[in-house]
């Protein structure tokens, strides 16, 4: 004769699959305006995660550098964080950093695509792209440019400017994007109170129709 134990509560507990709810490195998320880009203006809400080691000079987030000064929070509260910003009127939402693109974005995107708000992404495009994007605004760095396969598919090429160079950077980026077959809205943005960066870019978007301006519109009003 046979005799089967039966389970004990603590056997069963061991022997569940884990609810594990993946988490990622947050600094801070909050509804608020685009600032600039393309869909400067609109009710967004923002995401942004922790980690760069692109290491910009000028960087205004340096805060979000070191990934592991901030807490790891589970992607099924930044969906509720969402779900309630949709509910308050945000139009999109902005996955920025930091350098998004350090993590893998998968899971983040596909259980965000059920609230329904389109997906914007904000990267330097030093990493492969992961998640689904309804808008990817690529923001290359000189002295770290992004991999090429993210020129050929980002929707808006945004070029932050403070001397010459930055300007025959953002040539050559566009350059790349076209001979890649892209086609990406071509943005200027003048580094902030950068007073050099500001007389660059109106001197070039006037004499090139096919650049635009981009002005960091929520420092000039003081807001997030
Ligand atoms: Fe800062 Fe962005 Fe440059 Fe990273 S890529 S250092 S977050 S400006």
């Amino acid at each position: 004769m046979s005799i089967t134990s039966k389970p004990t509560l603590t056997s069963l507990q061991l022997q569940s699959p884990q609810t594990t709810d993946a988490t990622l490195p947050v600094v801070e998320t909050f509804h608020s305006l685009q600032g600039e880009g393309v869909h400067g203006g609109r009710s967004a809400f923002f995401i942004r995660l922790a980690g760069c080691s692109v290491g910009c000079q000028w960087c205004d987030t340096k805060v979000s550098w070191p990934q592991f000064n901030h807490p790891r929070e589970p992607i099924s509260s930044l969906v509720q964080a969402v779900r309630e910003a949709r509910n308050a009127g945000a139009g999109f939402v902005v996955i920025t950093g930091g350098e998004p693109l350090h993590h893998d974005l998968t899971d983040l995107c596909c259980q965000l695509e059920t609230e329904g708000l389109p997906l914007h992404l904000e990267t330097s495009g030093v990493d492969g792209i992961t998640g689904r994007f309804a808008w990817i605004c690529l923001s290359p760095k000189r002295h770290h440019p992004p991999r090429s396969e993210n020129l050929q598919c980002c929707h808006e090429l945004k070029v932050v400017v403070h001397e010459p160079d930055d300007l025959s950077f953002a040539l050559s980026m566009a350059a790349a994007a076209t001979k890649a077959g892209n086609r990406p809205t071509l943005l200027l943005q003048p580094g902030w109170q950068s007073t050099a960066g500001q007389r660059l870019c109106l001197d070039f978007v006037r004499s090139n129709p096919g650049w635009q301006l981009s002005l960091q519109c929520h420092k000039w009003l003081g807001i997030r």
